[in-house]
C-alpha cells in the first residue's frame, strides 16, 4: 500500500514526504507520536488568540536561497529580524555580545580601547567564538574574553546544558559568537522571515497530497518493526518492502544496543499578561539570574494587534525517557563521549540499505530549520531522485 514510511512529521520528514509524493509519485505514510504535525516547529493560537510556538521560539533565517525559495512554495513570508538582549548586571544589552554591549557594560575609556584592539586584531564585522577569544595572548583582550565568558556564557550554558562551555562541542557556543560590530541582530543571514500564517500551515500545505497519509498519535513501535538482524520490516503485521525514512531518536530505532544517547530537555512555561507589551525585544536572555534561560514574547514575532500578550520562559531540565514531563529530547548533548556512541550507531545504520536517517535526532546534529530543509532536499536528490 505504501512505498515509503516516514517516522516523524517535522521538517525532515515533511520535506521528504512532499518530495517523494509530488516528484516521484510515491505513496507515503508519515507516522508521528504527537497529536499534530510540524515537530518542534509547531505553532498555534493560544486561548487569547496569540500565535505561540509551542516548543519554543523558532526564527527562520538562511543564506540558502534554494531553501528559502523551496519553502516559499508553501507560505508567504513576512520579513522579521530577530533581536535578543541579555540581562547583565542590571542592564539589557545586545546578544550576541557586540560593540554596543561592550560600551554599555564597561567604562567608556576601557570600552573605546578594547573596541580599537578588537577591530585591529580581527576586523570590523568579524565574528569570534568565545572559546577562541579566550585563547588570546593580549592581556586586555583576555580580560574582555573572560568578562564575556563569565557574564554571558558560563552560567547560561550551565543552565542550558548542565555543563561548562568547554565540555560541549565548540560548535554550540560558536553559534553565538562575539560580534565585532554595531549590528544588534541575532542573525546576519540574507533571508530572515517568519511564515505569514505560521509554521504549522507550512506543514499542512506540504502534507496535503493524495499520495500522503499521516498517522498521528501513534508511536512507531506500535505499528512498525525493523528486524535488526535481517533488516526486514513490518507495518501493522505485514511485510513492508519499501523504504524507511527515520527522523526520531537513533538509539530508539536500534533498541539502545550501544547504550542511550543523552539529550537535554526543556520545560516551557507560558504566561498570558494583560499588558500590551511585556519586554522591549522578542527574547531576553537571563544568563546569571533565575532558573530559566530566556523569556520570549510572541507578539514581537506575530506582529498581532491584539490586547494582552503571551510569553514563555524556558527552564532547562534533564531528559528522562519515561517521564512524560521531561521526555522531549530538544537537544542532543554534543560531547566527545557521546560522539563515540553516536559513531557506533551510525556505523550500524549503514547495514540497513532501506533505512535512511535524517534530522536533528536521527543524525544527532544541531541542525537549524534551514539546515534540515537543505539536508532533506539533499537526501532526496542523492538517494531518492531516481527512486
Ligand atoms: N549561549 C550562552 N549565553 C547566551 C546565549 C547563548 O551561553 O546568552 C550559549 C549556550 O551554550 C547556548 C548556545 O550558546 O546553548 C547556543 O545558543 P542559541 O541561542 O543558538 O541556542 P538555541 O536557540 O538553539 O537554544
Amino acid at each position: 500500500m505504501f512505498d515509503t514510511i516516514i517516522i516523524g512529521a517535522g521538517f525532515a520528514g515533511s520535506v521528504l514526504a512532499e518530495r517523494l509524493a509530488t516528484q516521484n509519485n510515491k505513496r507515503v505514510l508519515v507516522i508521528d507520536k504527537r497529536r499534530h504535525i510540524g515537530g518542534n516547529c509547531y505553532d498555534r493560537y493560544d486561548d487569547h488568540g496569540i500565535l505561540i510556538h509551542q516548543y519554543g521560539p523558532h526564527l527562520f533565517h538562511t543564506d540558502n536561497q534554494s531553501v528559502f525559495d523551496y519553502l516559499g512554495q508553501f507560505t508567504q513570508w513576512r520579513p522579521y529580524q530577530h533581536e535578543v538582549l541579555g540581562f547583565i548586571d542590571g542592564q539589557k544589552v545586545p546578544v550576541p555580545f557586540n560593540l554596543n554591549s561592550l560600551h554599555a557594560l564597561l567604562p567608556e575609556s576601557l570600552a573605546a580601547s578594547l573596541e580599537k584592539k578588537l577591530i585591529a586584531r580581527f576586523g570590523y564585522g568579524m565574528k569570534v567564538p568565545i572559546l577562541e577569544l579566550r585563547e588570546i595572548d593580549d592581556a586586555e583582550l583576555k580580560f574582555l574574553a573572560d568578562f564575556i565568558y563569565e557574564k554571558i556564557f558560563v552560567n547560561y550554558t550551565a543552565k542550558q546544558w548542565g555543563k561548562l562551555p568547554e565540555e560541549i562541542s565548540a560548535e554550540v557556543t560558536g553559534r553565538v559568537p562575539v560580534f565585532i560590530s554595531r549590528d544588534n541582530r541575532y542573525f546576519q543571514d540574507k533571508y530572515q522571515a517568519v511564515p505569514a500564517l505560521g509554521y504549522t500551515r507550512i506543514f499542512e500545505t506540504m502534507l496535503d497530497h493524495a499520495n500522503i497519509s499521516v498517522m498521528l498519535n501513534t508511536h512507531f513501535k506500535d505499528v512498525f518493526t525493523l528486524d535488526l538482524e535481517s533488516g526486514a520490516m513490518q507495518l501493522m503485521g505485514s511485510e513492508f518492502e519499501g523504504e524507511l525514512i527515520f527522523t526520531g531518536l537513533i538509539d530508539e530505532l536500534f533498541e539502545r544496543r550501544f547504550g542511550e544517547l543523552p539529550y537535554r530537555s526543556l520545560d516551557f512555561q507560558f504566561e498570558h499578561l494583560p499588558c500590551a507589551q511585556y519586554q522591549e525585544k522578542t527574547t531576553i536572555n537571563y544568563p546569571n539570574d533565575y532558573d530559566f534561560t530566556r523569556i520570549t514574547e510572541f507578539k514581537h514575532i506575530s506582529q498581532q494587534s491584539i490586547a494582552g500578550t503571551s510569553i514563555v520562559k524556558e527552564f532547562p531540565q534533564a531528559f528522562e525517557r519515561d517521564n512524560p514531563l521531561k521526555n522531549i529530547p530538544y537537544y542532543p548533548i554534543f560531547t566527545e563521549e557521546n560522539k563515540a556512541i553516536l559513531d557506533r550507531y551510525l556505523a550500524f545504520a549503514e547495514k540497513f540499505e532501506r533505512v535512511t536517517l535524517v534530522g536533528r535526532l536521527a543524525e544527532n546534529r544541531y541542525y537549524d530549520m534551514d539546515d534540515i530543509v537543505a539536508r532533506a532536499l539533499a537526501v532526496f536528490a542523492d538517494k531518492f531522485a531516481d527512486y
